[in-house]
């Protein structure tokens, strides 16, 4: 059996506060990063003792350079970089294909507009209102789903705070999810530590795969043609996605995007995300 690990950060063991998970966070975003790998090691522990042969871990944060890997179970390879279009055209999925024959999302998050939503925000925070897919609010794990999906590979394992625990299993009912968290706020969590959350995630990881193989998780691949939407917070964001071609522009803020495939619609998205991130000088504003 081949495993796919998708990874964020804000999910991970601990992290609450944005010194957890951004560079210059100094002692508490490397605390954050031996967090995020010690979670990964766990799940892909359990994957490992319930048949699990090759993992491949995508790294989902920041610029994606933020596991360990002088830690990292020696059974996993880590695709590690940032997610320019050109790099990640699917932002955070790369290396995905369909030999795979199931996911993970590790240290994931809840969407944009959760409440109480710990660190809660969907692919870019500072650029990102809301993401809809076929006109229902969508997060990164819904997003990731469906790239997955399309790849053939079911999602069986969801890990973060509660919130996100909740999230996934509204998106996707089958999905098996392990909380380490319990958030109480945008960023205030009751965590357990390591020492609890390691087994817990083990444990969890085991019985994910063991009901992969009794058949419990499908792809998730819904109906096409994807109408595909984002809301930006600022007008010269929206200015600036509006020029990737695909996006037509339907409100002041909101662009949207229709295509047969998913991936193309969300990759689309993702392209209109890193151009908004070139706003223009202050003086030209
Ligand atoms: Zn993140």
């Amino acid at each position: 059996m081949k495993l796919y690990i998708c990874a964020d950060m804000e999910g991970a063991t601990g992290v609450v506060h944005r010194n957890d998970i951004l560079d210059e966070g100094g002692e508490a975003y490397r605390s954050g990063c031996r967090m995020l790998t010690g979670d990964i090691n766990a799940v892909i522990e359990g994957a490992i003792s319930n048949g699990v042969r090759e993992v491949v871990i995508s790294e989902g944060h920041s610029h994606m350079r933020n596991v360990l890997l002088e830690q990292l179970h020696p059974a996993a390879r880590l695709i590690r970089g940032p997610a320019s279009w050109e790099n990640k055209p699917l932002c955070q999925i790369q290396g995905l294909d369909s030999s795979f024959d199931l996911a993970f999302f590790v240290g994931f998050h809840s969407r944009a507009g959760t409440p109480k939503g710990l660190l809660a925000h969907t692919w870019a925070g500072a650029i990102v209102h809301e993401i809809t897919l076929q006109g229902k609010p969508v997060g990164e794990t819904a997003i990731n789903a469906a790239i997955c999906g399309s790849f053939g590979v079911p999602v069986a394992l969801v890990t973060g705070a509660e919130d996100v625990c909740r999230e996934a299993r509204a998106d996707l009912p089958e999905v098996e999810v392990i909380s380490v968290k319990k958030n109480l706020g945008w960023n205030i969590a009751e965590c357990w530590g390591p020492a609890a959350t390691g087994p817990r995630l083990r444990s969890a990881a085991e019985l994910a795969v063991q009901r992969f193989k009794q058949g419990h998780f499908e792809p998730w691949q819904p109906a096409g043609p994807f109408v595909a939407e984002l809301e930006t917070h600022r007008r010269e964001m929206a200015d600036k996605m509006a020029l990737v071609p695909g996006l037509e522009r339907i409100g002041e803020r909101r662009l949207r995007v229709v295509h047969g495939e998913v991936t193309v619609a969300l990759s689309t998205l993702w392209r209109g995300v890193t151009e908004a991130f070139k706003e223009p000088a202050d003086w030209l504003k």
